[in-house]
């Protein structure tokens, strides 16, 4: 049954949910476990008056609405972890460049939404789905003179004058890599290869970018999906490897950690799914090596090259390093201010404008700051004043509630 042009938009936004390469919001479990198993064919029963296709992303510290959709739900490979794979028996659609860009168009008049993320199945042919990706892109550029953000999707393998030619229309482009590894993105998605089809891509979008032959505001992105192989190369120290290439050498704005969920009817819907824990260990580490000059030597790897799943990898390495602590931060630069536990670049600045408005010069001024993240008190001095008090002792054996001097917070105190 041919399908309506608001029907297949729904089909193609809801599996575009599965790339995280621009997210923000965690998919709605219930409506994709139906559009995995294909129960609704391909239109989804949604709450009436909810719009499909617009997600919330972020971008530039700044949340946006965007219609997320896919130009083809077709697709010729057969990635072991993917719905859409070739050998994947569902419902399929597609979308031409001329329907997509008028999705937009009106839906950005309307007020709905401020941007695309524009995704894609590789579709019988790379080329052909790529130059429907470009099509899209220059129509609503050329032709409604759309100004909102777009963030466009480079297929594995996609030529370079495809990638030159979206990108003069995309303020981000990505390609997703899946694993760090040859071996196991060969063994989890066989028709890809990071040497053969997605490196190369990368390597070109940056060098594009720096020659000005694309618009220098573009960053990449990519995804990886974590915990899909029981490779040991594909372990924590490879990923955070491959992050600090892509954040040094090819201008990365972030980079994605998909914990691995089993889809119903691929060749691993029986391998258990991902600790989320793990992806938010690997979160936290990817800020480390983007925002906070972490290089791998500072992160603590058990022997298998994973981080703890217990601790937060900036306190792992600040218990390593106790000869280190605790900074007095009255007198610390920048860079070792953010190295504490617990301070960020944000509270970083604010320590730094409070020393130099006069305003930090005890415990309690340093409190003041606001959101302090309470483990960040064991690690440092204000004005050579400890920043966590001594624990109270409470005579009679019982607990109290104990107010501390510099008001921070209420602590249970057991005697
Ligand atoms: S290339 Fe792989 S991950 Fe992408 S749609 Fe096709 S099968 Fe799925």
């Amino acid at each position: 049954m041919a399908l309506s042009k608001l029907e297949k938009i729904e089909h193609l936004s809801l599996g575009a949910v599965f790339d995280l390469t621009c997210s923000q919001e965690q998919p709605n479990p219930t409506e994709l476990d139906s559009f995995i198993k294909g129960t609704q064919g391909s239109c989804i029963q949604r709450e009436s008056g909810k719009l499909p296709g617009i997600s919330n992303v972020s971008n530039c510290g700044r949340t946006m609405p965007v219609l997320k959709v896919l130009q083809t739900s077709h697709c010729k490979f057969n990635c072991k972890y993917c719905s859409f794979r070739q050998q994947n028996d569902r419902p399929r659609a597609n979308l031409t460049p001329f329907e997509i860009a008028q999705v937009t168009a009106e839906m950005t008049q309307s007020g709905l939404i401020e941007g695309i993320f524009l995704s894609s199945g590789v579709g019988d042919n790379i080329r052909s789905t790529m130059t429907d990706i470009v099509d899209t892109a220059h129509i609503l550029r050329e032709k409604y003179l759309y100004t909102g953000y777009m963030h466009l999707k480079i297929l594995p393998g996609a030529s370079i004058d495809l990638i030159e030619a979206a990108g003069q229309y995309a303020d981000r482009l990505s390609i997703n890599m899946e694993a760090p590894t040859e071996s196991t993105l060969r063994e989890i998605a066989p028709n890809k290869g990071i040497k053969a089809n997605i490196l190369k891509q990368m390597q070109a979008i940056e060098t594009l970018r720096r020659q000005g032959k694309i618009n220098r505001r573009v960053g990449q992105t990519t995804q990886f999906v974590v915990g899909s192989s029981d490779d040991p190369g594909a372990n924590d120290r490879a990923l955070i490897t491959a992050a600090g290439y892509f954040y040094r050498e090819l201008n990365f704005r972030r980079i994605y950690y998909s914990a691995f969920n089993p889809v119903p009817g691929t060749p691993l819907a029986d391998r258990s799914p991902e600790n989320p824990r793990r992806s938010h260990r690997l979160y936290q580490a990817d800020r480390l090596v983007a925002q906070y000059g972490f290089e791998l030597k500072d992160f603590i790897f058990n022997d298998v090259g994973k981080l703890d799943l217990e601790i937060d990898p900036k306190e792992a390495w600040a218990k390593q390093h106790p000869e280190l602590f605790p900074i007095d931060i009255t007198k610390a630069d920048p860079s070792q201010l953010i190295r504490i536990p617990g301070i960020g670049p944000i509270t970083a600045r604010k320590i730094c404008q409070a020393r130099v408005d006069g305003l930090l010069k005890s415990p309690d001024d340093f409190v003041k700051i606001g959101r302090i993240i309470d483990k960040s008190l064991d690690y440092i001095l204000v004005n050579g004043r400890a920043g966590r008090l001594k624990p109270v002792k409470v005579p009679g054996n019982k607990t109290e509630q104990i107010e501390l001097p510099f008001g921070y917070e209420k602590d249970k105190v057991t005697a």
